[in-house]
């Protein structure tokens, strides 16, 4: 990854964002500049400089990822080091991520502050992420085709009276053993009545005779996050169960027909929901169409209703309408997109037809 670039696209940015220096202390943001994947530091960005600042624990690890950043271990607070290695300037602009701090964390800010003025500011790191440069791309790839590979491993363990925790922890397993770092979030495996929850968590509950069986799961790789929602059905469905898979799949194509640069993201949420609506389900969509998708697994920019921010080429998002009848069950369909130049390309290739099992 070019750290180098993505730290001196920063500094550019800096007078933008009339600050004279930025305290990164959202890890991911922290290991989108400078490689450190630890799980504690800050980076403090100048407009020359850039310096990691983490604890003992992370001194050779810190050595060997961050390789465009100064490093400094710091004992107690990192954020607090930061601001404190400003001392002797004239009380310098420090802009903070003010999205990502807990009110303990601003509160010790403050208090380690007295040499420098605080200027919150918001999205700052998240606006670049958005748009993926081609490395990311490869990474997000390869996440996506190897969390699709394990597909036919999860349906080989859906059988009735199997309890869903024990087709996700097969399907964990196997990830794992196949490269994965871990999964990209708890894997939910909801099936029969609970597929009508749209965060199905899997559960002790068996997997009945009959019913929808909704998979959504994700593997990281280098960091980067795949996410998929496949929905099976156990038994033979009938014109209801049939018409409520047809009417989510029809509104996924359609909302990702709608994908392409320059459209506003909440046109793409519309288009999805359009569809259900004329099949009679649209109260029964209950979030968005879909995120963005990147070091972490919900990301800008956000699909949903009124959502003005315009797709644009290198933005890597999630296209996942669903449909939650309770008495009849639920269906998600996801699949991982990449806006294009002139569109957009899918990136999950498992098929979405309903499967029956
Ligand atoms: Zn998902
Ligand atoms: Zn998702």
């Amino acid at each position: 990854m070019n750290h180098k670039r993505r730290i001196n696209e920063l500094q550019h940015r800096l007078e933008k964002l009339r600050v004279e220096y930025l305290l990164v202390t959202h890890m991911p943001n922290v290991r989108y500049l400078s490689g450190f994947t630890g799980s504690s530091g800050a980076l403090l960005v100048g407009p020359e400089t850039a310096v990691l600042f983490t604890d003992g624990r992370y001194t050779l690890q810190a050595k060997q990822e961050a390789k465009h950043t100064r490093l400094r271990i710091a004992r107690g607070n990192a954020a607090a080091a930061a601001l404190a290695s400003l001392k002797g300037r004239r009380k310098p602009v420090v802009g903070f991520e003010a999205d990502r701090l807990s009110v303990a964390s601003h509160a010790a800010l403050r208090k380690a502050a007295s040499n420098v003025r605080l200027k919150a500011t918001s999205g700052v790191l998240e606006r670049m992420r958005m748009i993926k440069d081609p490395e990311e791309i490869v990474q997000l790839q390869a996440a996506v085709m190897l969390a699709s590979g394990l597909f036919e491993v999860l349906l080989h363990g859906i059988k009735p009276g199997t309890s869903e925790s024990h087709v996700a922890a097969e399907l964990e397993y196997v990830a794992r053993r196949s490269g994965a770092e871990r999964m990209s979030f708890e894997s939910i495996v909801a099936a029969g009545e609970r597929s009508a929850m749209p965060h199905g968590v899997a559960s002790a509950n068996p997997i009945p005779t009959s019913g929808f069986v909704v998979l959504d799961y994700g593997v990281i790789l280098a960091g980067y996050c795949s996410d998929m929602t496949r929905t099976v059905y156990v038994g033979s469905p009938g014109q209801k169960q049939k018409a409520l898979y047809r009417a989510v799949l029809d509104a996924q194509l359609a909302a990702i027909s709608a994908v392409h640069p320059g459209q506003e993201a909440g046109k793409v949420d519309q288009a999805a929901r359009k569809v259900l609506k004329k099949a009679g389900f649209a109260s029964y969509f209950t979030h968005s169409t879909g995120h963005g998708v990147g070091l972490e697994i919900h990301e800008p920019p956000r699909l949903g209703k009124g959502q003005k921010e315009l797709l644009k080429p290198g933005m890597v998002i999630t296209i996942e309408p669903g449909a939650y009848v309770p008495g009849l069950g639920g269906v998600r369909i996801e699949d991982m997109v990449l806006v294009t130049e002139t569109g957009c390309q899918v990136l999950t290739p498992t098929a979405k037809e309903l499967l029956t099992l």
